[in-house]
């Protein structure tokens, strides 16, 4: 950390500045230049609230040279992650499609689904039992009948598992039927979750929150990390923007960010990122271009009659058409598709 002082900044505010930093068990080199004077933090600051000293006489500017990440940096640990689920490797050199309906809604609708993503080349199954809606009213997913529902469907068509968890309590039941355990866009930021999350086994999805940063995304993912579970997907689903247009703006460039920024994987949703059916295309094209490790699209057997997101919901014959492109893009930047 670097604390530039203003250039009328007095010996007495530099002492201050500099017994503050001691006193919080820093040591402190500072560099008098002609104009103005610059101190140098040493040590681990992390933790370290920079407003502590940003309020304090003669300050101009506190600059972290540091991450205050740090499991999921890329400096803790060079090489790609690579977290592999019943032999599906998400962050190698396959993209790795996951495609489901937004919900669970009956043993056939999800059975019929996931024929249909095992036939096209997808690996995974997505489908949500305990759906987090912005209405009460709105239909809330089936809960542990979907969950074995999801269960069923994608043990029969040899395709791993995710689905969402909503809160502390329904982990035990998700590790009983699901592998990989999503955190949606609306529980980013749930810690305590997030702690919780952070003592199982199980890969978790990270999906990006509505208005987060992507700075504060990896920090979510460290509280994971540090509870000891190293497997944590990111998800980048589309932040809210001024933009009215679309449901939400789909940030491609969180993608080679979290690349440079992380070893762990990070996997594109287009459906909630623009939230429009006839836009979804473009967009997993330009994830997949991006670098993104995977796809999540939802795609339903009957999208205008679903109980959820069915506007965003690819019909079974656009999933079709889309993933022989993806496998065309994923080709020229050395990529396959399965
Ligand atoms: C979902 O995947 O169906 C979902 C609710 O996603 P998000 O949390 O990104 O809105
Ligand atoms: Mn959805």
């Amino acid at each position: 950390m670097i604390v530039v002082m203003k250039e009328s900044a007095t010996e007495s505010q530099i002492r201050n500045v500099t017994q503050k930093l001691n006193d919080l068990g820093y040591d402190v080199h500072p560099d008098r230049g002609v104009n103005q004077t610059i101190l140098g933090v040493v040590g681990d600051t992390r933790s370290l609230d920079s407003r502590i000293l940003e309020i304090l006489d003669g300050v101009t500017e506190v600059l972290r040279v540091t991450e205050p990440y740090k499991l999921a940096s890329r400096s803790f640990k060079p090489s790609d992650t690579i977290i592999e689920i019943q032999g599906v490797k998400i962050g190698g050199p396959e993209v790795i499609v996951i495609a489901g309906p937004c919900s669970v809604e009956s043993e056939s609708q999800i059975h019929e689904i996931a024929v249909l993503v095992r036939k096209t080349g997808g690996k995974i199954l997505r489908g949500g039992a305990f759906k987090p809606r912005t209405s009460p009213y709105s239909f809330q997913g089936l809960g542990v009948k979907g969950l074995k529902m999801m269960c069923e469907a994608a043990k029969a068509n040899h395709l791993v598992s995710i689905s969402e968890v909503m809160e502390i309590s329904q982990i035990e039941l998700m590790e009983q039927y699901i592998d990989i355990i999503q955190v949606g866009a609306r529980n980013m930021q749930n810690y305590s979750l997030l702690k919780e999350l952070g003592h199982i086994q199980k890969p978790v999805v990270l999906k990006r929150g509505l208005s987060a940063r992507i700075e504060e995304m990896l920090m979510a993912a460290e509280y994971i990390l540090s509870g000891g579970n190293s497997q944590v997907i990111f998800c980048e689903r589309g932040i809210r923007t001024f933009e009215t247009y679309t449901r939400n703006t789909m940030d491609i460039s969180a993608i080679p960010v979290v690349k440079k920024r992380s070893h762990l994987p990070i996997i594109a949703d287009p459906s909630h990122g623009i939230g429009l059916r006839d836009k979804i295309i473009p967009m997993a094209r330009a994830a997949v271009a991006a670098g993104a490790d995977g796809l999540m699209i939802e795609v339903h057997n009957d999208p205008d009659n679903a109980l959820s997101d069915g506007a965003q919901s690819l019909y079974p014959e656009q999933l079709e058409q889309l993933i022989p492109e993806l496998r065309a893009i994923a080709k020229v930047i050395g990529r396959t598709i399965g």
